[in-house]
């Protein structure tokens, strides 16, 4: 069965077809197909162990299907290494943030942007000046994020909280194409989980977003469109509003009363 994002886009962004991937016995995803449509905000729900972040790792290329097919933007990426994918345009977060703890915080942005630094690849650069540029563009992106008082803290001595909206932030100035987010809302509380929610809601209309989420508040306001998987299996797709009314979504994974307040 495919399911197809919201209506309305143009091609998909993303289009998965029989994708499979196994630890040993266990196929923790299984002949999945999928589509993720241009532009849109695509909700990834499922109980615990339902292979949810591995198709996350799946479509980045930090793992390697047993069978099946990843296309993205139009081209076959099943086998392109991760730096391959993130200079195409796939952007990710993670469960735990990915940081580098001993560098300062807008020095962990100057060493996301440096990568994907096209004005370098135009016109040559000498290093220090080359930082400098890319530092000014990593202190105005965490202007925006919030993070600007914190600018030359060591990203390790950050809350939990300041590194999930830091790995946002830095995935962002990267100007991502496709943004695959895992539980990004895992730990925030009040503040952080409202600067959180105003960076999504503040994304440009053309980038592609792929939510893993548990805080289903969060997945409805942000998301057109949700798929739930079980088993490694795709169970159902639909809005926010009618995916509970699929029995087998209902069954696999009850809706809570209440997710996080004020999300
Ligand atoms: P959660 O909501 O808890 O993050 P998930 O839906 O993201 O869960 P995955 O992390 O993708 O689930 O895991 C899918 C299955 O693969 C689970 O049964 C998990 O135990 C198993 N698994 C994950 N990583 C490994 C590993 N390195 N080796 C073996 N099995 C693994």
């Amino acid at each position: 069965m495919t399911a197809a994002g919201s209506a309305g886009h143009a091609a998909p962004a993303l289009d998965l077809a029989g994708l499979t991937h196994r630890y040993g016995a266990l196929a923790t995803v299984d002949h999945l197909d999928l589509q993720i449509a241009a532009g849109s905000r695509h909700g990834l729900i499922g109980a615990n162990g339902a292979g949810k972040t591995t198709l996350l790792n799946l479509i980045a290329g930090t793992l390697h299907p047993a069978s099946g097919q990843i296309r993205y933007a139009g081209q076959v990426i099943t086998g392109w290494p991760v730096h391959r994918r993130a200079r195409a345009g796939i952007g990710r977060t993670h469960q735990t943030p990915a940081v580098l703890p001993s560098l300062s915080t807008v020095d962990n942005m100057v060493a996301a942007l440096w990568p994907h630094d096209r004005g370098h690849q135009r016109r040559p650069e000498w290093p220090g000046r080359r930082y400098r540029r890319l530092r000014a563009t990593a202190m105005a992106a965490l202007d925006t994020a919030g993070l600007a008082p914190h600018a030359h803290t060591p990203a390790g001595a950050l809350s939990h909280g300041q590194r999930r909206l830091l790995e946002l932030a830095a995935v962002l100035a990267t100007r991502p194409a496709l943004l695959l987010l895992d539980e990004p809302a895992a730990g925030l509380t009040g503040a952080d989980r409202d600067l959180l929610t105003d960076q999504l809601a503040t994304l440009p209309e053309a980038v592609t977003v792929l939510l893993v989420e548990h805080h289903l508040d969060l997945v409805a306001a942000v998301c057109g469109t949700v798929t739930a998987l079980h088993q490694g299996r795709h169970l159902h797709t639909a809005t926010p509003d009618t995916l509970w009314q699929h029995p087998q979504v209902a069954a696999a994974y009850p809706r809570p009363d209440r997710s996080v307040p004020g999300c």
